[in-house]
């Protein structure tokens, strides 16, 4: 029987500690907030409540980090009471976190020294994914180490999407350049509809001629119905994680070495929309701020609605 360790039990950890308990492996579990803790372990689940970070640690074969950013990953991992000082030689980490390269170099070399793997292996597919065990998986790091944490990402992850992207770093640079193109396109989507209307093209009429143009994308076809049905910002993915994704995509190309005027204009588009409408708004908040500039709603014309239905593929983020 495998010993799992699993830091960090919010949104997204609380869920995905809960799926790797119920496929039988022996779990302990740790969260700074003593309610997330309680509500993976408490009521007959087979989990052991943790006391610390080096406590969750301590005898675990494979240990899991789900936490809000770079931040805290350096501090859980890397810190002189961190879990990579208190595992054993042997064992591996998987780090589901959004984070950045740099401090994934950083842990991996604290692991190299004591003879601890590491693999980043951030996911996309929100907290409904999250939920039901379905979450695309993107893994940078050595293909052995990969293959050893497969059993526990297969119940997080939908098979299909648990993929091997390449060395150490390239996980986290998958996630966030999925990440950054949803959001440009949320950007483009916004002011094409928004200037489209301004011009006297009903919402319906563009959006039916974009789609069937070559200028269609997923994001118009599928991901901003949500919007245009229902007036649904997404709240299930707050402005304060994507600012924190972009943020982290402007930094991997500064890493990189090359200048991405597109991305720091979209980055500072979704910041203004953040500081507008709070870091709990939705992830299409930045649609809203065309949508106030133009003094529209971005919403089908009312009356009986000829609109075809939204095909209910996953969400990125
Ligand atoms: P969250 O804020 O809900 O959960 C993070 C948890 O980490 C919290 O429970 C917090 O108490 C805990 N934590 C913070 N610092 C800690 C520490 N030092 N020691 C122990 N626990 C600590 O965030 P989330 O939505 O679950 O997201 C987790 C990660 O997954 C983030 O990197 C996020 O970008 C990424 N992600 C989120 C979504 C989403 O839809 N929410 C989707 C894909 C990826």
């Amino acid at each position: 029987m495998t010993v799992v360790g699993f830091i960090g039990l919010g949104h997204m950890g609380g869920p995905m500690c809960a799926h790797v308990i119920d496929a039988g492996f022996e779990v302990s579990a740790f969260d700074l907030d003593p309610a997330a803790v309680e509500q993976v372990t408490g009521a007959g689940a087979r989990a052991r409540a943790a006391g610390s970070v080096a406590d969750c640690a301590d005898g675990a074969e494979i240990l899991l980090t789900s936490l809000p950013g770079p931040r805290q990953v350096d501090q859980v991992l890397n810190g002189p009471d961190g879990a990579i000082a208190a595992l054993t030689p042997d064992a591996l980490v998987i780090e589901l976190s959004t984070s950045s390269l740099e401090v994934g170099r950083r842990a991996l070399a604290a692991a190299r020294a004591r003879g601890v793997s590491i693999i980043d292996a951030p996911v996309a597919g929100q907290t409904i994914g999250a939920q039901a065990g379905t979450l695309a998986i993107y893994v940078g790091g050595d293909l052995d180490a990969f293959e050893r944490a497969l059993p526990v990402l297969r119940a997080i992850g939908d098979p299909e999407r648990i993929l091997h992207v390449g060395e150490h770093g390239s996980g986290y640079a998958v996630k966030l350049l999925l990440n950054l193109t949803w959001f440009m396109h949320a950007v483009a989507t916004a002011e094409t509809l928004a200037v489209g209307v301004r011009a006297g093209v009903g919402l319906d009429k563009l959006h039916h001629a974009l789609v069937n143009s070559p200028a269609n994308s997923n994001f118009l076809q599928r991901d901003v119905r949500m919007l245009l049905d229902d007036g649904d910002y997404d709240a299930g993915f707050p402005m304060k994680l994507v600012t924190k994704d972009l943020a982290l995509a402007v930094d991997l190309a500064r890493d990189v070495g090359l200048p991405v005027e597109m991305t720091a204009l979209v980055e500072q588009i979704h910041r203004r929309a953040r500081a507008g409408y709070g870091d709990a708004a939705g992830e299409l908040s930045a649609i809203r701020l065309y949508e106030d500039l133009a003094g529209i709603e971005l919403r089908w014309p009312k009356g009986p609605s000829d609109q075809p239905a939204a095909s209910q593929s996953p969400r990125p983020s």
